[in-house]
């Protein structure tokens, strides 16, 4: 498995695979091609079909800039490997083409260049949650404790500044107000959630902080503003959500966060590897899926939850999010995605509590779900994998046709 810190990226929303990676993609041939009078970029598959909800063209075209770029959409066409195909082309004065390479954003704003064999240092001896378990019972260690000693020296640093990035991100996105830009004319919430929540009766008051912590950052990610990947940024307000209530609620130390964000990173890191955390390829569950059974765990372990509950939780929070389509209305990253922030934080809350309750001991194992996801996301037609064509952005297309 690869390092959290690949994982846990910094940028800017709303989307990893539609704007980071292919931002990052579009650096980098430029960079390779800095004498191109004429940059053409093809989008194809799930990247052309929500790409100009996704901003995906405003990103691409403002790194290539100062030279001349074309966008051409591919949607009704898919590349080999995966739905979200880049064609990147450069051309000299008179139009002779230059150089020519294909990429592909496989998830969390992670590339894959075509050719290139994948690989990156395995940080981890153990791919498997049931491997770790073992590992970890036997030598009596915690599951942070396992991320700390096979990654690098400098995580501990790297998850102190993405803590930084989600608390601000939390902060910012609680006092805007005002409508997200796009055309659907929807209005941030947060504000008011939180507003309400201050003034609410003590039985709402964890909902209401929940739900207006992680929507401030899924808010912030629609406005293109800073998140980290937790594990998208469709998904990125869950895992912040949970973090910002339990560290004021239960009056957390920074050092406490970090573990319990090295606890949902390997959580996280291991649906990445086994099996997606892209909406193009297995739909919402690989992306609200992964990062409510990321909170979960966090949750749990903050909650003083032994590692059979913490997996628990973990398993809770991806199964009963199997099958969670992906229907962006308009290809923005804003219906359903930004209530389903919401939601899945409080039933991360849910699923850490419903372990914290049990002995740890349960049927479906996590390694299981995670399969089961993979198995479902590759099931699911395509129209409900980040096309737009499919679902409520079907329904919402509809409607507009009727006015
Ligand atoms: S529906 Fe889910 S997977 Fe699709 S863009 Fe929204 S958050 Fe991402």
């Amino acid at each position: 498995m690869d390092s959290l810190k690949n994982l846990y990226r910094i940028g800017y929303g709303p989307s990893s695979s539609h704007t980071m990676g292919p931002s990052n993609a579009a650096l980098r041939f430029k960079e390779e091609n800095i004498d191109a009078k004429k940059i053409v970029v093809t989008l194809y598959g799930s990247l052309a079909a929500t790409g100009k909800g996704h901003l995906t063209d405003r990103a691409i075209i403002a790194i290539i800039e100062p030279i001349d770029c074309e966008i051409i959409w591919r949607p009704e066409e898919f590349l080999s490997h995966h739905p979200n195909g880049l064609k990147f082309q450069s051309y000299d004065e008179k139009q002779n083409l230059i150089n020519e390479e294909i990429v592909y954003s496989i998830g969390g704003g992670a590339l894959h260049y075509e050719g290139e064999i994948i690989s990156y240092k395995s940080f981890y001896p153990y791919n498997q949650m049931e491997e770790i378990i073992e590992y970890c019972q036997k030598s009596g260690k915690s599951f942070w404790e396992y991320v700390f000693e096979n990654e690098d020296y400098d995580l501990a640093d790297y998850l102190t500044k993405v803590w930084q990035v989600m608390k601000q991100a939390v902060e910012r996105g609680l006092i805007k107000e005002g409508v997200l830009p796009g055309g659907l004319g929807l209005a941030r919430k947060a504000y008011q959630y939180h507003r309400k929540t201050q003034i609410m009766g003590k039985q709402y008051k964890q909902s209401g902080y929940l739900y207006a912590f992680s929507l401030a950052v899924a808010e912030e990610n629609a406005n293109a503003g800073k998140v980290v990947t937790a594990p998208t940024c469709g998904s990125s307000g869950v895992l912040p959500g949970m973090l910002y209530f339990l560290h004021q609620d239960m009056n957390l130390r920074e050092d406490e966060i970090i573990k319990a964000l090295a606890t949902a990173g390997l959580v996280g890191n291991l649906v990445k590897h086994n099996a997606s955390i892209s909406g193009a390829e297995v739909g919402c569950q690989g992306e609200i899926g992964t990062a409510c059974s990321m909170a979960a765990a966090a949750a749990t372990q903050l909650m003083g939850g032994s590692i059979r509950q913490i997996e628990y939780a973990a398993e809770i929070g991806l199964e009963h999010n199997l099958g969670l389509t992906c229907d962006p209305i308009c290809g923005l990253v804003q219906i359903p995605c930004i209530e389903r922030n919401a939601f899945a934080v409080r039933s991360a809350m849910s699923a850490a509590i419903f372990a914290l309750f049990s002995d740890g001991t349960h049927f479906v194992k996590f390694d299981e779900v995670v399969r089961v996801m993979k198995q479902t996301g590759h099931d699911i037609p395509s129209l409900y994998k980040e096309t737009s064509v499919g679902g409520l952005a079907l329904e919402f297309s509809k409607r507009n046709r009727a006015l």
